[in-house]
């Protein structure tokens, strides 16, 4: 098979392996984070609709599940840009709950839970994994740079109807950047957003894989010490992920690159380590694959990252 609409089973930080669901085209998106690792945001929009069929999904994932060895421990909806913006999320949610067993999470920048329908939308779901990561306006403006219609104190209160109403876990988590979240006035006033919040658990993370702004950069070891200070509940997860990627969906290690790179990007090390073939078949197939502009290869830290590329962004940079 050569899933469109899903992705791995991949490793994850939070979410051990994960089977990933991807409803919405690359970087369509409200909001346009300067860490973002899929790149820069070519679509801002604040349009909710049926962006992938709901009927060609299900379809994959029926037959996905007809074929799995290991069950993934998550099926998590996630992708190439923000799932609220996916009209069907409720249905595609009750889907996945009514016919397999993994339980399902939610990544989101939880912009429109202030929306009751997209909040009802989400109920089932197992974890929702919110990110949170200024509650000052000026700082949400450069860190997310979101839609002229999304307004943090919306975002804000909408998260915390969200928290009420919810009947899984609710994991919130605040992606630290240098020079724009790591002070002490940003982690303060996290703090006291997160006592009226009250997540179920806190993740703070840094820019591990390449971010969409070359200059984004882990905070220094000080802004660590002032979340322990603040937020001692928080759990960090500033490592890479353990683990591997299960190829078996594909029918190509080409398919498997394009596939997952989109939407994860994965170091050449983690792909060496997942897929059966020589290093040799890896790099040839790596190269091909840039040539034909479906991916490029970025250094971050110590690490070669490969990062697909979308159709439109191929046809914009023409
Ligand atoms: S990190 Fe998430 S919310 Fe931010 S631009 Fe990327 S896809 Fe959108």
């Amino acid at each position: 098979m050569n899933p469109k609409y899903i992705f791995g089973p991949v490793p994850s930080r939070r979410l051990g392996n994960s089977l990933g669901i991807n409803p919405i085209p690359l970087k369509t998106c409200n909001y346009s984070c300067v860490y973002c690792q899929l790149g820069k945001t070519s679509d801002l929009k604040n349009e909710i609709k049926e962006y992938f069929p709901l009927e060609e999904i299900k379809a994959e994932l029926l037959e996905f599940f007809q074929n799995v060895r290991n069950l993934p421990d998550y099926i998590t909806i996630v992708g190439e840009g923000e799932p609220l913006l996916y009209s069907k999320l409720g249905e595609l949610i009750n889907f996945i709950k009514s016919n397999f067993l993994p339980p399902v999470a939610l990544i989101t920048n939880g912009s429109l839970l202030y929306v009751d329908s997209v909040r009802k939308s989400v109920k089932e779901v197992d974890v929702i994994l919110p990110t949170v990561d200024t509650v000052i306006s000026e700082t949400f403006k450069k860190i997310n740079r979101p839609h002229k219609e999304i307004k943090l104190e919306n975002v804000l209160e909408g998260l915390i109807k969200t928290r009420e109403e919810i009947e899984g876990d609710f994991w919130a988590e605040i992606m630290l950047v240098k020079g724009l979240n790591d002070s002490e006035e940003e982690i303060k006033a996290l703090s006291e957003y997160f006592k009226k919040l009250e997540p179920h658990r806190i993740f703070i993370n840094i820019p591990v894989r390449p971010p969409a702004d070359s200059w984004v950069k882990a905070p220094d070891l000080s802004a660590f010490h002032l979340v322990e200070k603040y937020i001692p509940e928080a759990e960090f997860i500033n490592f890479s992920e353990s683990g591997m990627i299960d190829p078996s969906a594909y029918d190509s290690l080409k398919e498997l690159i394009v596939s997952v790179s989109r939407r994860h990007p994965i170091s050449l090390e983690l792909l060496k380590k997942s897929v059966n073939e020589s290093d040799e078949k890896i790099e040839k197939e790596i190269k091909e694959l840039e040539k034909e502009e479906k991916i490029k290869l970025i250094k971050h830290g110590t690490k070669i990252f490969i990062r697909g590329i979308s159709e439109r962004t191929r046809l914009l940079n023409r």
